[in-house]
């Protein structure tokens, strides 16, 4: 659950996780330059110490051999003038030279007697001065000791010059009384040349004590002579070991050194090294320095880093927000609005459906998703629907269809589709957006509203009673098929004493008379490629284009038994029965155009009426007929034949 917890916290605080990232790094970072430093200085100090130690060790050794030469010299001289004054000055004085010469540390060895006055020295000349107010003089004189005294430094009478100074005393052989002493002298220049050959630093030092505490010699600068005695070196360490190591704060120029001593054990001398901290840590701090800006350069790389990592997650995790709410949005939008809204891959199945599909088609998200968008259509359009997948060829192009889907409660409703490939998903057009819409009330109306205009259009070119082509669609008939046809007939039909027929036997009777002449007239009709009307009242006309007048006489007889067949009752009429009289007219040279071809048609229908009725008559004999008598008719300003007496 912990682990959970903070999955959760890293997702919502993502630059946690950087600033964590760089904390870790800051410490590795730092610890590693820290051990570093541990391990530098820790070498530099350890390194420091086995160099001091390695050095003192060497001056002691050098002093001790310093002092040793001169020591066994003195010796000799000393065992000589115990018992007995040299018998030759010359020969003493000339051995006395001749040791100084061997001995390049020696500046000048002398004898002093029991008064402090020089007897015998290694110089061309004895000095002048006394020597008794010496200490090392006033040691001798009151003390039996016979061992090497070493003492300074003193300025020597003789050259003005720094100077440690080896003394013996000469005890009388026989009464052991103080005769006088064997002094050599050693110029404290020869110790601190020597010592300025070792570079210890330039506050670090070298110096020669004694084991009184005296400062003999320094290098490289003074402070000889000073008493150190009361320094831990003299109140302790030397007490303790006669070697060591250890960090002091000098006693000379109060700076933090690191020291190292030597006290010999063969006479009473302590040498001692100091070297500065700041002198044995100079590259280690040069180093720490380096690594120091190194780290922080680091440190500095990583936080810039983190900031523009940070900056980065910042933008994307805002990014994600509003692409977050946004996505939300689309979603609120497509479960909420009527219209269905699909995803289809480019297999045509559906990724995606929105709520809406619950109430549009009663469906569930299951029952969509995952499946081909064809196996929602319905069976009787899945065909068309497959073949319109052209929407899928990748043009981009939006495309609309309607089809019909099938509901689970077994209802058919009819969608609207718009597919469009679905760019904005970047899926680079492989899948495809559609939108589906209920168009069921629509179509409905659609199809109410062309079924009304198709009924409309047929009632204005039929014939409300007779279901025949009313005058209006005769007229455009017959003027388009004499426009194109050379070879037309025309057939005016008239029923026989129709008024008699409504006066005797009702309206609604001739109405039905009227319909049972129209369905013949049709029947007629229909096999001839013409057009039968009706004309008005209760005539009738007939189109017969590509018919010669000779045919359309052959038709108007069929025509005229068909009713004669029919046996209407018909008590007004002579013969009892009714009939139709027909005119017949083609369109032949002196036709000038439709208007005088129909009345060419009711001026032989007339005909057919004055000659008896119940027969047809074709203009053409007529048009013979008028070559020798006048007229048969009077034309009225509409063209239309007045007709004659009735029989
Ligand atoms: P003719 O033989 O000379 O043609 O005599 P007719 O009586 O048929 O001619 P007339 O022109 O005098 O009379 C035509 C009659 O047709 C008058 C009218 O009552 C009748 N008629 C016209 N239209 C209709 C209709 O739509 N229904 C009915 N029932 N009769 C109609
Ligand atoms: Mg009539
Ligand atoms: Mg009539």
């Amino acid at each position: 659950m912990p682990s959970k917890r903070l999955h959760a916290e890293i997702q919502h605080h993502p630059t946690m996780v950087i600033w964590a990232f760089v904390v870790l790094m800051s410490a590795c970072v730092l610890g590693l330059v820290a051990w570093k430093a541990t391990l530098g200085r820790n070498t530099a100090l350890t390194r420091n110490e086995e160099d001091v130690q390695n050095l003192v060790h060497s001056l002691t050794q050098h002093a001790v051999h310093s002092f040793q030469a001169p020591d066994v010299a003195m010796s000799g001289i000393v065992d000589l003038l115990k018992y007995r004054k040299p018998e030759s000055a010359a020969r003493l004085t000339a051995h006395l030279a001749s040791t100084v010469r061997s001995l390049p540390q020696l500046r000048e060895l002398k004898v002093l007697d029991r008064n402090g006055e020089a007897i015998y020295s290694s110089a061309p000349t004895l000095a002048p001065h006394n020597n008794a107010d010496r200490d090392y003089f006033l040691f001798h004189r009151d003390n039996p000791d016979t061992g090497l005294h070493i003492s300074g430094p003193q300025v020597s009478r003789t050259t003005g010059q720094p100077t440690i100074a080896l003394s013996k005393r000469i005890s009388d052989a026989v009464t052991g009384e103080f005769s006088g002493i064997v002094v050599a002298a050693i110029p404290c220049d020869y110790f601190r040349e020597f010592y300025r050959s070792f570079w210890v630093g330039e506050d670090g030092a070298i110096s020669l004590i004694t084991s009184e505490g005296t400062v003999l010699v320094r290098s490289p600068s003074g402070s000889a002579g000073r008493d150190l005695s009361g320094t831990p070196l003299f109140q302790t360490r030397l007490k303790q070991t006669n070697a060591g190591y250890y960090r002091i704060t000098s006693p000379f120029d109060g700076i933090g050194k690191y020291f190292g001593y030597e006290q010999s054990v063969r006479y009473p001398i302590v040498v001692t090294v100091a070297r500065s901290e700041a002198q044995i840590l100079g590259a280690w701090h040069q180093n720490l320095r380096w690594d120091a800006l190194v780290a922080l350069f680091f440190l500095l790389v990583v936080a810039g880093t983190a900031v523009l990592l940070a900056r980065q997650f910042r933008y994307r995790s805002h990014l994600e927000q509003s692409l977050r709410e946004r996505e939300e949005r689309y979603r609120l939008l497509a479960d909420n609005i009527a219209d269905i809204v699909v995803v289809l891959d480019a297999e045509g199945i559906c990724r995606y459906v929105s709520q809406s599909v619950h109430t549009a088609l009663g469906m569930t998200e299951d029952m969509v998703v995952g499946r081909s968008c064809l196996a929602l259509v319905h069976p009787d359009d899945r065909e068309m629907v497959a073949r319109s997948n052209q929407l899928f060829d990748g043009s981009g192009a939006t495309r609309t269809i309607s089809f019909r889907v099938q509901r689970p409660d077994g209802a058919v409703v009819w969608l609207e589709s718009n597919f469009r490939p679905a760019e904005g998903l970047g899926t680079g057009g492989r899948e495809t957006v559609a939108v589906l819409r209920d168009v069921t009330q629509r179509k409905l109306l659609e199809d109410e509203l062309s079924t009304a205009n198709r009924r409309l259009a047929q009632l204005a070119t039929t014939d409300g009673l007779t279901r025949l082509a009313n005058r209006r669609s005769f007229d455009g008939f017959l003027r388009d098929a004499y426009a194109h046809n050379s070879l037309l007939s025309v057939l005016m039909i008239d029923i026989d004493h129709f008024k008699g027929f409504n006066d005797t036997l009702g309206h609604q009777a001739g109405d039905a008379c009227l319909r049972q002449i129209a369905g013949v007239i049709e029947s007629v009709t229909a096999n001839t490629g013409g057009q039968a009307a009706r004309y008005g009242g209760e005539e009738f006309a007939i189109v017969l284009p590509g018919m010669t007048e000779a045919g359309a006489m052959e038709v108007a007889e069929q025509l005229r038994q068909s009713i004669q067949k029919l046996d209407i009752r018909h008590p007004a009429a002579p013969r009892g029965r009714v009939s139709i009289s027909i005119g017949v007219a083609d369109k032949h040279a002196a036709c000038a155009n439709d208007i005088a071809l129909l009345r060419d048609a009711d001026i032989a229908l007339y005909h057919a009426k004055d000659t008896g009725r119940n027969r047809a008559v074709a203009s053409s004999s007529l048009r013979a007929r008028e070559t020798v008598s006048p007229p048969l008719a009077d034309l009225d300003l509409a063209g239309q034949v007045r007709r004659g007496p009735q029989p």
